[in-house]
């Protein structure tokens, strides 16, 4: 079968199209043949060696949705021809974290696309519960965004940053997950949306098509006066920090209330440096929010079900052009999220 892999080891690291062997199938596996798969900075996190590999050679991609097309014996949760999108977390189920039910930080995590195998490719294997049924109203391409972005926007708002209607709430970066983030906020209630990016046209998308009440353009505006005349000195009560660049983590503190939380998933080489007096002043917290719980994924499967949400497509690609659409997302110049399709 055909895969875009990455080996360690080689600069400038890219993903080679090679022939591999199918999987074979255990008795609770169930194999998909892959329909869409995400791109993800995620990706380039790998390439870039930002993240180290853990085998000399994987199949990235952790974003996918599919179809069945053959089962292990004693799988009973899905069938042949179902169509499905997969949690790439597979966790362990037994570990203290899986039974406190924080299964994203299970201390024997397998991930696909991260440390197993995963979605550039015709085929992938996965354990069958981590195969969640696709109502045929959420195309395979919305679907595959759902595993990733989405469901780590709502694990880092929901979860992380408890966010509810009183809340004004800034988010930092609008590509794929801040489109998501966007779209979470406004079905949550969110009292004020205001979104920050130094693409205009993603800005103008934003406010146009998803109805974030206020933008502001990081490279043109002063982000901490114009988010201090927008909530009338006081400040936003949560932070979505999706960038993790000095500039926007500069300002991520500074920008909350009294009591206020930054919840950060962005991340790039740069260090978080800050003097604790500007937190201790007004009590405000630093979280963070890795990848999702299962439930997360469960949940926006079923807000996408309901045209609740709608995750943002930015185009479609062939398995052979995915080092073209990881060098696009890589720009951070195309809006929302690049799609592999088979
Ligand atoms: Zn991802
Ligand atoms: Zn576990």
């Amino acid at each position: 079968l055909k895969a875009a892999r990455l080996h360690n080891g080689t600069t400038p690291r890219k993903l080679t199209i090679e022939e591999i062997d199918q999987p074979e199938l255990g008795a609770n596996e169930v194999l998909i043949k892959n329909r869409a798969a995400g791109v993800c900075h995620t990706d380039l996190h790998f390439m870039e060696g930002l993240i180290p590999l853990c085998s000399d050679a994987i199949t990235l991609g952790h974003e996918i949705a599919g179809e069945v097309i053959e089962i292990g014996n004693e799988v009973t949760s899905v069938k042949i021809g179902d169509r499905v999108i997969v949690n790439n977390c597979v966790p362990c189920n037994t570990c203290p974290q899986c039974l406190e039910g924080r299964d994203n930080l299970c201390d024997n995590l397998v991930q696909l696309g991260f440390n197993t195998d995963g979605g550039y490719a015709q085929y992938v294997k996965v354990r069958a519960d981590s195969a969640l049924s696709l109502p045929s109203s959420v195309p395979f391409e919305e679907g595959a965004a759902l595993t990733c972005g989405v469901a780590a926007c709502y694990h880092a708002l929901m979860d992380i940053g408890h966010l509810t209607s009183k809340d004004a709430i800034l988010i930092n970066g609008m590509g794929g997950l801040g489109f998501s983030a966007l779209q979470i906020a406004k079905n949550s209630g969110a009292a004020i949306t205001i979104v920050v990016d130094v693409v205009q046209e993603k800005l103008d998308k934003a406010v146009n098509e998803f109805n974030a009440d206020h933008a502001i353009n990081g490279l043109r505006d002063d982000v901490r006066k114009q988010v201090g005349e927008i909530t009338n000195g006081k400040g936003v009560d949560l932070v979505l920090e999706l960038v993790g660049i000095k500039e926007t983590m500069s300002y991520s503190v500074d920008v909350l209330s009294k009591t206020g939380r930054v919840v950060f998933v962005g991340y790039s080489k740069a260090d978080f440096t800050i003097n604790p007096l500007s937190l201790i002043l007004k009590e405000a917290k630093v979280l963070s929010s890795v990848a999702y719980r299962k439930a997360n994924l469960v949940a926006v499967r079923d807000l996408a079900a309901r045209k609740k949400i709608r995750p943002l497509i930015a185009g479609v690609y062939d398995l052979d052009q995915v080092n073209e659409a990881l060098e696009l997302l890589k720009k951070g110049q195309i809006i929302g999220r690049p799609i592999i399709k088979f």
